[in-house]
């Protein structure tokens, strides 16, 4: 049968353990990974939206303020519209020298016709203003802030107005503060201060949904209320969502609306930001978890080693028996838990019996079941090893005189008690050298090591004459007829020997029987 290639179980153990932790690792990792990418982009989003609520508090401040200055000028230069010098004394104090939040500064009249312009050299003094601010701040007669539109000069500007009302609530013209939406003003000197080196920026959108601000000037005056965040903005929400870019790009986006003028600043960071941070984070944790990884493979190792341990000497023992090495003892183990000390006990039964068996097969196949004395098996292997050993040794060849007699006389159950008798007797008379065999029905052998023919006879004889003196089961005595030969000096082979001795034994018989014939 084709032997198929097994493991241990300490091999299948360790390998389970190993592909349990990889892929506990493996999990861990993985989890590890998207757990704090989440709370990365959650913490970066909440960041953005708070940075956008705090910009848009400032922005929204810096509105009020000038809104509020652009009002109290409205009402200083009321009564004054006819002194142009007043007028612009009033607007360069007021205004530009306090604090140059605004770009420029304009009065028309009630008709739309510039009147004063101290900040543009009086360039467009005298000029009809067609903006769609200046009509409806001439139309709506109130404090306005517009959309971005085309100044008179071609600049991209949006304007703050108030409308001027002289005595008797009567209607003279505006006042418009202007910021140059395509230079430095307010909004990118409160923003540009915190510059970003991550990729973030922020832009800044009015109520109708155009940029009013982007690092990016080429876009500022864009529309751009298709963006879903410039849509929640423009409703006059607070918060942050993940959005794309207009190029497509994932990004994490922050947004605060000022409450005042209904514009809105969303500060944005490209995902990608937190994939640094999340590498690093995974970094950490590795120099954490690997240590402990190694000790447990270490464990695991360890714990499959002790615990298959008796198992494998189980085997072992189990696969030395399989090759006929029954005479080893079972190992003794020295951990035991309930599978091993059931297998270890089966396994000692198993081998107390087999060994039983064994040792009565062997003693079957090397004695005769009725005497016990060795059978002629056993007595060819002495002989054979005595001769490959070169050691001389004696033949005694004996038979019953006048067996048949006995069991006529007193039974057959007699007769056996009187060839177990015999067995005995020839037993305790060979020396420790020596063996006995039953050779045949009531013959036997016994074989003297180390003595020549002389010392054969004489033993041949004293066992003779000691029998005839004896009282055997039949409640008498029985006689022998002894033949003796030696080896190598009778012949130099079993047969011949056998042939010789048994010659002699014949020889004795009809020499009247009961004495002893050596072989010549
Ligand atoms: P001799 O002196 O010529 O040897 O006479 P004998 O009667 O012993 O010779 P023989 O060979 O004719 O008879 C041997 C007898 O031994 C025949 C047989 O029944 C008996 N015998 C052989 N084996 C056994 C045995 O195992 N048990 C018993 N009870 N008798 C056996
Ligand atoms: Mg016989
Ligand atoms: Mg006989």
């Amino acid at each position: 049968m084709k032997k198929v290639r097994s493991f241990s179980l300490r091999t299948y153990v360790i390998g389970i353990v190993l592909l349990s932790m990889i892929i506990t690792l493996a999990v861990t990792i993985g989890t590890g990974y998207q757990v704090s990418k989440q709370i990365l982009l959650s913490s970066k989003l909440k960041d953005n939206y708070s940075y956008a609520a705090k910009l848009a508090k400032a922005a929204d401040m810096h509105l009020n303020t000038l809104q509020w200055r652009i009002s109290l000028t409205s009402q200083l230069l009321a009564d004054h519209l006819d002194d142009p010098d007043f007028i612009n004394k009033t607007l360069e104090n007021a205004l530009l020298r306090n604090d140059g939040i605004i770009n420029s500064i304009l009065v028309a009249d009630a008709s739309g016709l510039v009147i004063a312009a101290p900040t543009q050299q009086g360039e467009i003094v005298g000029q009809q203003l067609r903006s769609e601010a200046a009509r409806k701040a001439l139309e709506e007669q109130k404090e306005l802030i517009s959309t971005p539109f085309q100044a008179l000069t071609g600049r991209l500007v949006i304007s703050i107005s108030a409308p001027i009302v002289g005595r008797e609530n009567r209607y003279s013209g505006f006042i418009s503060g202007t910021i140059y939406l395509e230079e430095s003003n307010v909004l990118s000197n409160l923003l540009e201060e915190h510059s970003f080196s991550d990729g973030s920026y922020v832009y800044v959108v009015d109520s109708a949904g155009n940029l009013l601000y982007h690092p990016d000037s080429s876009r500022i005056g864009e529309q751009v209320s298709s963006n879903p965040v410039v849509r929640a903005v423009m409703e006059g929400n607070n918060g942050f969502m993940r959005t794309t870019n207009t190029k497509g790009a994932d990004m994490l986006a922050g947004y605060a609306a000022l409450p005042s003028s209904r514009w809105g600043i969303i500060v944005q960071s490209p995902t990608e930001i937190v994939d640094p941070l999340v590498k690093q984070f995974i970094k950490n944790s590795l120099v954490y978890i690997i240590p402990f990884f190694f000790i447990l493979l270490l464990l695991g190792w360890w714990l499959a080693r002790v615990l298959s341990a008796p198992l494998l000497h189980l085997a072992k023992y189990a696969e030395r028996l399989s090759r006929g090495d029954v005479d080893q003892p079972v190992p003794d183990l020295s951990i035991k838990y309930y599978e091993v000390s059931e297998l270890h006990q089966a396994m000692l039964y198993a081998v107390r019996f087999l060994s039983k068996r064994v040792h009565d097969l062997k003693n079957e196949a090397q004695t005769d079941t009725l005497t016990g004395l060795l059978n002629r098996r056993s007595m060819n292997n002495w002989v054979q090893e005595s001769m490959e050993k070169e050691m001389p040794f004696s033949i005694i060849i004996m038979d019953i005189d006048h067996f048949k007699k006995v069991n006529d006389t007193y039974g057959h159950q007699m007769g056996d008690a009187v060839l177990k008798f015999l067995a005995e007797f020839l037993q305790k008379e060979a020396g420790e050298d020596n063996i006995c065999c039953r050779f045949g029905g009531e013959e036997f052998v016994m074989l003297l090591s180390q003595t020549d023919i002389y010392t054969a006879k004489t033993a041949a004889e004293r066992l003779r004459r000691k029998l005839a003196h004896t009282i055997c089961p039949t409640g008498g005595q029985i006689t022998l007829s002894l033949g003796v030969a030696v080896y190598p000096d009778t012949a130099g082979d079993f047969p011949s020997l056998l042939a010789h001795a048994d010659k002699a034994l014949y020889r004795a018989k009809r020499n009247g029987r009961n004495c002893t014939v050596t072989a010549c």
